[in-house]
């Protein structure tokens, strides 16, 4: 079975970026792929908070490149917070497949639940890297995901910076106790 390597931790904290770079340090033939439901980026692009643009694939299920992943020697996978339980077994086939697969997704959503099936996937992976950003508030290392808006309990609001901010932990618990949570 082929490694599968998670690239994780809160938002900003530039995962998408260093799935990119890892992607592209391989001489070998990749494909980068993102669930279907972000509509931050404008088509099969993704843009990345530091502004980086790559081509990525949008798919419902991993399942849906099945078909087409002859000859792919890496796959990178980028929100894969946003994908159901389903991903599990898609990730097992893929590695059966001789795939190495580089995963990017948010740890923990904006009440520090674990989002979608991350928690299972870091159990299945080689290895985990957890990036840190900055806390907005004290520029200490952030380590959560703090949403701003009060107007959507959605666990799927995308997000971007006049949604949520990277706080560390202790300016977190302060002003989660201010919003009364
Ligand atoms: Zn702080």
């Amino acid at each position: 079975m082929k490694e599968l390597q998670v690239i994780t931790g809160c938002m900003f904290a530039g995962k998408s970026t260093e799935l990119i770079r890892r992607l592209e340090s391989h001489n070998e033939n990749f494909l980068l792929v993102k669930p279907k439901l972000d509509n931050r980026d404008k088509g099969d692009i993704i843009v990345t908070h530091s502004g980086i643009k790559i081509k990525a694939k949008r798919v419902r299920d991993l399942s849906d490149i099945f078909d087409i992943i002859e000859g792919v020697k890496v796959l990178g996978i980028d929100e894969a917070q946003f994908f159901d339980n389903k991903i599990l077994d898609d990730l097992m086939y893929l590695r059966k497949c001789n795939i190495k697969i580089i995963l990017a997704g948010l740890e923990k959503d904006y009440l520090d639940n674990f989002f979608g099936s991350m928690k299972e996937i870091i159990k299945i992976s080689d290895s985990v890297t957890r990036l840190k950003a900055s806390c907005t508030r004290c520029t200490n290392s952030a380590t959560h995901s703090y949403r701003k808006t009060k107007d959507s309990n959605n666990q799927f609001l995308i997000g971007d910076k006049n949604s949520y901010e990277a706080l560390c932990a202790e300016c977190y618990q302060k002003t989660i106790k201010i919003d009364g949570k």
